[in-house]
């Protein structure tokens, strides 16, 4: 598997300045890439959309991950979540979700906003189709919920982080199992169609 796992960084990765991981922080500054900034948040575009919006929602608190969120974070997850519906409603033509990878490769926490049509060059993997249409990826409702009522987020092992990567291809509006990403591709397009008639 290409993908690489948070559990993989090692303490001196993170360190390091320049390192891929820390991209999304050199991101952050860039006005290039900044699409809103508040005293709690910063909102940029996905480098490497894998839809034809993808925005990331990033706290400028130095929270490593989803994995180290604490109950003391729930405003400030509540306020991500909040800024992500101002983004989505933006764009009345098109569904969006909303959400964090269970086991995210880039440093700083960063909320998913990405339209549901996954039209994009840069969706090429089946890593990439689910990480967002299988449990890897955590609902915010469902993140904050938890937060909510049980005081912390559920942790989702590595090897269920990876069987949920690996899970057969199967289209996120129905129940197509595509043999490949070059057909789900295809596939996925005709709903895009559908939705325009
Ligand atoms: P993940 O850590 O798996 O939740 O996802 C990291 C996201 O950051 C991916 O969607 C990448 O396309 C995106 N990304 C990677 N590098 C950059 C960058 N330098 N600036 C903005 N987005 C990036
Ligand atoms: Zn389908």
């Amino acid at each position: 598997m290409k993908r690489k796992f948070e559990s993989d960084m090692s303490k001196s990765a993170t360190s390091k300045k320049g390192h891929w991981s820390a991209g999304l922080l050199t991101s952050m500054e860039d006005p290039e890439c900044m699409v809103k900034e508040d005293d709690k948040i910063v909102v940029i575009k996905d480098k490497y959309p894998k839809a034809q919006f993808h925005y990331l929602v990033l706290p400028k608190e130095n929270i490593l991950s989803i994995r180290q969120v604490k109950k003391n974070h729930q405003d400030l997850l509540m306020h991500m979540h909040e800024v992500a519906r101002g983004l989505v409603e933006k764009h009345t033509d098109h569904e969006f979700i909303m959400g964090y990878h269970a086991m995210p490769s880039m440093q700083r926490l960063h909320l998913h906003v990405i339209s549901t049509d996954f039209c994009s060059p840069c969706l090429k993997t089946k890593y990439h189709w689910n990480s967002f249409t299988t449990p890897f990826f955590l609902h915010s409702s469902d993140v904050s919920r938890q937060l909510h009522e049980e005081g912390e987020v559920k942790n989702i092992s590595p090897q269920k982080c990876k069987d949920y990567l690996n899970t057969q291809l199967k289209c996120h509006k129905c129940t197509l199992q595509p043999k490949n990403m070059p057909a789900l591709k295809r596939h996925i397009l005709t709903h895009i169609d559908k939705q325009k008639q």
